[in-house]
């Protein structure tokens, strides 16, 4: 039995949702699962690594980027650009591998629009007010741009009816099952197996 194309996923929320937590976690439980690593023109946080977290440019390698087509998509938030290396997503599906990518609403929906066999979820807190918990208790961002992304979160919630999935993340332990489990339900998917039982 042979495993053909992986399949594209999509993952939504807003800042403090928890998006790169549970994706953490699920990546270390779960083989063959790539997460694309984003260009962004945003400043690296502490810890953050260029190549790891993210590819940190310029401003003007990103519009080198879009000018050279080398983006499947990209999207400004929140004052800084954002776009997906096409491709690394085209060279991990090729070889079978699912693949993730963490990415905003508008960005979504572009890949969706090219790639309809994506599927998206989101990753919504429990309430608002644990997102803003959240985001404030993570320490990365200063109040201001925390309540520019706490605005930004109303807009994005509008937008949840455009996907596949909802994964709310109360308990940590709850999404990350939810998560890998739509991941690992797309592998059963017809047209995700090439079997061959009589070859
Ligand atoms: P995002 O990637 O969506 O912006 P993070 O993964 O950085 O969000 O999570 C935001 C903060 O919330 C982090 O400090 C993280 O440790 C915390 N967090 C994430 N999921 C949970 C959860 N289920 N319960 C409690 N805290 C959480
Ligand atoms: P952060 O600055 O918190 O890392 O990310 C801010 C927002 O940008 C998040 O919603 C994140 O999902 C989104 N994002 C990260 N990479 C990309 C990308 O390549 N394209 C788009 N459209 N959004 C992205």
């Amino acid at each position: 039995m042979n495993k053909k194309k992986g399949n594209l996923y999509i993952v939504t929320g807003p800042s403090g949702a928890g998006k790169g937590t549970v994706l953490g976690r699920v990546l270390a439980e779960m083989d063959n699962v790539f997460l694309s690593v984003s260009a962004t023109t945003r400043q690296p946080r502490e810890g953050e690594k260029h190549g790891v977290n993210y590819y940190f440019v310029t401003h003007d390698e990103f519009r080198q980027m879009i000018e050279q087509d080398r983006l499947l998509e990209h999207a400004e938030y929140v004052g800084n650009f954002y776009g997906t290396p096409a491709a690394p997503v085209d060279e991990m599906l090729n070889a079978g591998k699912d693949v993730v990518l963490e990415i905003e609403v508008q960005g979504a929906l572009i890949v969706k629009g090219k790639r309809p066999d994506a599927t998206l979820i989101f990753i919504v807190p429990p309430s608002f007010d644990v997102l803003a918990s959240r985001l404030r208790s993570r320490g990365t961002e200063s109040e201001e741009v925390v309540q520019r992304r706490l605005m930004k979160a109303r807009s994005e919630c509008a937008q949840m009816d455009a996907y596949d999935y909802i994964v709310i993340n109360d308990q940590l332990d709850d999404a990350v099952h939810d998560l890998s489990s739509i991941i690992r339900a797309g592998r059963c998917r017809r047209g995700s197996v090439a079997l061959n039982l009589f070859d």
